[in-house]
């Protein structure tokens, strides 16, 4: 067996990539029960650290993301899973990707366009939980 080193807050952080294309789709992070729940529902789990609970990717938006493959990095501390993204967007801004925002020159470049409305796919409900990685902090 192999033993998953998760850091000092228990969690282990899970790239996810488009099982197709490659594309990286995202990142967050997994506690012991969400890469459990991920494993054994094929659907992608996190941990969400503003909530504080395991978070099932695309619970509110119905775009979940289905396991297809799992990884593991050389040093057991980084989880890598391919999936099929449902509904074609990883992004709680609607967006495909996440890295929607390119750098160039010290400024942000917005690429692509939204295949959805947030305000409509989230409607009242918190969508307060993962805007916080989405802060971009002064380089
Ligand atoms: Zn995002």
């Amino acid at each position: 067996m192999f033993k998953l080193k998760f850091n000092s807050q228990g969690l282990i952080p899970a790239i996810v990539q488009d099982h197709k294309s490659g594309e990286v789709l995202m990142l967050a992070y997994m506690n012991e029960e969400s890469f459990n729940a991920t494993l054994k529902t094929k659907k992608i789990h996190f941990y969400s650290r503003s909530r504080k609970k395991l978070w099932c990717k695309g619970e509110t938006s119905g775009n979940i993301q289905k396991l297809k493959e799992l990884y593991l990095d050389c040093d057991l501390d980084t989880v890598l899973v391919k999936v099929e993204q449902v509904g074609g967007a990883a992004c709680h801004t609607g967006h495909r990707s996440c890295f929607y925002s390119k750098y160039k020159g010290g400024k942000l470049k917005i690429c692509g366009k939204p295949l959805f409305n947030p305000n409509k796919v989230y409607k009242a409900k918190s969508k307060k939980n993962d805007v916080q990685s989405h802060k971009i902090k002064p380089v």
